[in-house]
């Protein structure tokens, strides 16, 4: 049997590569993962993490505009964009400290730099070379920006939490997660944000009703919409200093001092010579794996956002516990990607469980739907017309909650209890029979008892 220096070699250090090394090394394998930026990866460093702090930033216009109708009088509030961006990169290089931390503490061999695959066994860092049992490529995604003139101009999320001076009118390209959630962002701390969508709709893959009632909300909270609308070029037509413009392909212009491209992800695969060493690439770049992370290249194996179908940190976290019990442990721990919840941190939240009434149609015989639509209670003072959203989906046949739906507040945190509910097989008349938390938005998802007509 060769010897090997590690029995794991780790290629990334973001959530799934940290995950899968800390957990490998406590099961006592000897790891070694390498990184050439900061610990924490995308999710840490230029997404999940510092996105949610500048959702919060923006969360507070809300309650400054709201304040006065439960009696506060506040004075002239001043937004500081140096003040926020300093403490986030404060608080994001505390993260990336514990998550050193945390690999050192479970014996975990940090390697600096950026790594490549030699072969099936050996990785090379630099001058140094290692060679593993198994090689692990956790390495990510980064922002897809498609070819266009002016392309040198626009800007992608990556860079958003740093720009060094705050854009009074920013336009965002796309209809995604992270358009929306940045439109959301920089229009509540006081920029004047137009989003680009090409299609008739925001987040596509989302329930229709979702989707429309999110754009009204959006558009009511001062987000300018444009949809079925795409960007032919964007130029800088004096000095550097002149604003953008951004040309519509339907001939209208915005004047922007930013232009954001989020226009989806693709996997990080360039550079890391794996298909030199054999490892098959699907279409986008990303590693193609079966259903245990494993490549083609039996010794290296691939998860997270530079393999999976399912973007989202909590998967990455999952597949790496499930890879490391297969390597490591009796293998009896499996991802079920059925159910999986997910958040959209737009103001106000979207929060989504199972299937789109589209996907639950093609799917059953016959769905039950019910909705509820309203203005909570605070409203009732603040003064905002905002409203809530919620749509259940039924199985008629076995009464199961097939898809729970929301636009509201802390939709996020909402449907994460009810996402275990949905996959423990509630069904509606366990939500019936469930009382309600009063007064909250949570419990009309207990008390919606007329289905919608048709
Ligand atoms: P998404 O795939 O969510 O959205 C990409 C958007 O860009 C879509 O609206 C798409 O249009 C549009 N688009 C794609 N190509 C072009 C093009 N050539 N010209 C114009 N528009 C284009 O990607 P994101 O970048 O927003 O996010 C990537 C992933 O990261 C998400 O899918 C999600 O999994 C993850 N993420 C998760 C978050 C969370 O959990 N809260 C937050 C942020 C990201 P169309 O509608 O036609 O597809």
């Amino acid at each position: 049997m060769p010897i090997y220096n590690f029995d794991l070699f780790v290629i990334g250090g973001g959530s799934g590569g940290v995950r899968a090394a800390r957990m490998a090394a406590q099961r006592g394998a000897r790891v070694a993962l390498a990184e050439a930026a900061e610990l924490g990866g995308t999710c840490v460093n230029v997404g999940c993490i510092p996105k949610k702090l500048y959702s919060y930033a923006a969360g507070y216009a809300e309650a400054f505009e709201e304040a006065p109708g439960y009696g506060w009088q506040l004075g002239e509030a001043r937004f500081d964009w140096d003040v926020l961006k300093a403490n986030r990169a404060r608080e994001i290089h505390r993260l990336n400290g514990i998550y050193g931390g945390l690999l050192d503490a479970a014996g975990v061999t940090l390697v600096n730099g950026w790594a490549h695959l030699e072969d099936a066994h050996t990785v090379k860092v630099g001058t140094s070379r290692h060679t593993a049992r198994h090689i692990l490529v956790a390495t990510g995604g980064r922002p897809f920006v498609p070819e266009l003139p002016g392309r040198e101009h626009v800007q992608v999320s990556d860079a958003m939490f740093d720009l060094p001076a705050f854009p009074k009118r920013l336009v965002i390209v796309g209809g995604g997660y992270i358009a929306c959630e940045f439109a959301s962002i920089f229009n509540g701390l006081g920029a004047q944000v137009t989003l680009v969508q090409r299609q008739a709709h925001l987040l596509s893959g989302f329930d229709e009703d979702v989707r429309e009632f999110l754009a009204r909300e959006m558009g009511k909270a001062g987000v300018d919409i444009r949809l079925n609308a795409e960007v032919a070029s964007v130029a800088r037509s004096r000095g550097t200093d002149a604003p953008l413009a951004v040309m519509l392909s339907r001939g209208q212009q915005i004047e922007a001092d930013t232009v954001l491209y989020a226009t989806g992800r693709v996997p990080n695969t360039e550079g890391l010579c794996l298909e030199a060493a054999g490892v098959a690439l699907d279409e986008r770049g990303a590693v193609k794996v079966d259903a245990h992370y494993r490549s083609s290249v039996p010794s290296v194996y691939a998860l997270g956002d530079v393999s999976t179908k399912m973007q989202l940190t909590p998967v990455a976290l999952a597949e790496a516990m499930a890879l490391v019990d297969a390597l490591f442990g009796d293998g009896k721990r499996k991802v079920d990607y059925d159910c999986v919840p997910t958040a959209v941190f737009t103001h106000p939240n979207v929060g989504t469980c199972g299937l789109t009434e589209a996907e639950a149609r093609k799917k059953y015989e016959k769905v039950t739907l019910f909705s509820s639509e309203f203005k909570t209670l605070r409203h009732t003072l603040s003064g905002r017309q905002e409203r809530t959203f919620l749509k259940l989906i039924v199985d008629t046949a076995s009464d199961r909650v097939v898809g729970l739906h929301m636009v509201g507040p802390d939709a996020g945190e909402v449907v994460q209890g009810f996402a275990v509910a949905m996959r423990a097989g509630a069904t509606k008349a366990h939500f019936d029979t469930t009382i309600g938390i009063h007064p909250t938005v949570a419990e009309e998802f207990v008390t919606m008892r007329e289905p919608m007509p048709g």
